[in-house]
């Protein structure tokens, strides 16, 4: 339990979360620590974040060593680190220029921004946004706005103007929309908060041609499937389907804010010019050595190998649950971004999951979302289908 101190601290705080009544101090690998020392296996990487897991020495040093040096300039000055992280993310994500920002929201915001500056320039009249029901894409007002759930839209309406929404894996409905005045079609290739909903290869395939045929621009939203977590560095390479704008946020820094959207080369000829977009913080020397060090461990540690190799594993376990216990109706999902749909009320096994010192994330559609660290291994899944099953009782 939370401790009086704690617990009257909220009282400051505007109340938009529903915390659980635990309070976490500190972490190690797949587990997390809560101020009175009980443990938690860490299935929910704080909403996919930590795909290294937590107290990573060889991170929280170059993060520490940046910080003696300089952790910000402001973006009128170049930094070192900068550069570096850009070279990188666009590396393994097959884009060409990147801007920094400091959340996946920010990041989505940015790439709505880029596609109607890329048809402002080429003069084409487009504007609208063509967005999946179920989706989700952060906060902000141009997030909502392409956010395919009402509860997320209608409390601040009227929100961007201009944006239609088709179902997700049916062309059909996004071919009825598109028309002279679409500017760009934006989507997850695996849902995630909207319940673990993994785009067919069809669809994306499909995305593409409408894109490629009418002048559209396609944006994928990896915020929270990018990284490593579907098997792919990013999810559209495991479609070999490629996008115009991706946008990124979440495990790129394992935890510090920062996230990013990128565009190819022949977008950013049309598109952002200078002026156009800005960031005090975004790309700062202590978010993009977060950048630049993250992938430097992906890629010597072959973090995303791992997930191929633990993954199959989740899935065979998960669909044992299936198939051992009735109120588990099914699986979703791919690599280590996986959910299972139960008809049990999802927030009375999430209360019971915290008393087994197991962390999970819900998602839409009566959804446990398992994301956990990348650096998870058998023998933790073994512990999370335990106390899951427990839970579930
Ligand atoms: C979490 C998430 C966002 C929003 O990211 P924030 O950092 O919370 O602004 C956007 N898109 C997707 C797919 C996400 O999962």
């Amino acid at each position: 339990m939370v401790n009086s101190k704690i617990q009257a601290a909220e009282e400051n705080l505007i109340h938009v979360y529903n915390r659980f009544p635990i309070a976490l101090d500190h972490g190690e690998g797949m587990y997390l620590y809560d101020t009175e020392g009980k443990e938690y296996l860490d299935f929910a990487a704080g909403f996919a974040v930590s795909g290294l897991g937590y107290d990573n020495k060889e991170l929280n040093q170059a993060l520490k060593d940046q910080i003696d040096k300089l952790y910000h300039t402001s973006n009128l000055y170049f930094h070192e680190s900068c550069g570096e992280a850009a070279k990188e993310l666009n590396r393994i994500s097959g884009m060409d220029r990147v801007f920094f920002t400091n959340s996946g929201g920010e990041a989505n915001e940015g790439a709505l921004k880029a596609a109607r500056r890329y048809a402002y320039t080429k003069k084409t009249g487009r504007y609208e946004f063509i967005a999946m029901q179920n989706s989700f894409h952060g906060r902000s007002f141009g997030a909502v706005s392409v956010t395919g759930h009402d509860s997320y839209r209608e409390p601040f309406e009227p929100v961007v103007p201009g944006v239609r929404f088709a179902e997700f894996n049916d062309l059909d409905s996004v071919k009825a929309l598109v028309n002279d005045k679409t500017c760009a079609i934006i989507l997850e290739p695996l849902q995630g908060e909207g319940g673990i909903n993994l785009a067919t290869q069809e669809f994306m395939e499909g995305i593409r041609k409408i894109c490629d045929e009418n002048g559209i621009l396609m944006i994928c939203d990896e915020v929270q499937c990018g990284m490593g977590r579907t098997g792919n560095m990013f999810a559209w390479q495991g479609f070999g389907v490629k996008p115009d704008i991706l946008t990124m946020a979440k495990a790129i820094g394992n935890g510090i804010p920062v996230g990013a959207f990128a565009m190819t080369e022949e977008v950013a000829k049309y598109s952002l010019q200078p002026g156009d977009h800005g960031a005090t913080y975004g790309g700062n020397p202590l978010a993009c050595t977060a950048v630049k060090t993250v992938i430097e461990i992906f890629e010597r540690e072959d973090i995303v190998g791992h997930v191929n190799q633990v993954a199959p594993y989740l899935t065979k376990k998960l669909d044992e649950l299936v198939d051992e216990l009735d109120c588990v109706v099914r699986r979703k999902g791919k690599g280590l971004m996986q959910g299972i749909e139960i008809t049990k009320p999802l927030a009375e096994v999430n209360k019971k999951t915290i008393e087994e010192g197991l962390l999970i994330i819900q998602a839409q559609g009566n959804v446990i979302r398992s994301v956990p660290p990348l650096i998870v291994e058998e023998k933790h899944i073994d512990e999370m289908i335990e106390k899951l099953k427990r839970a579930l009782a």
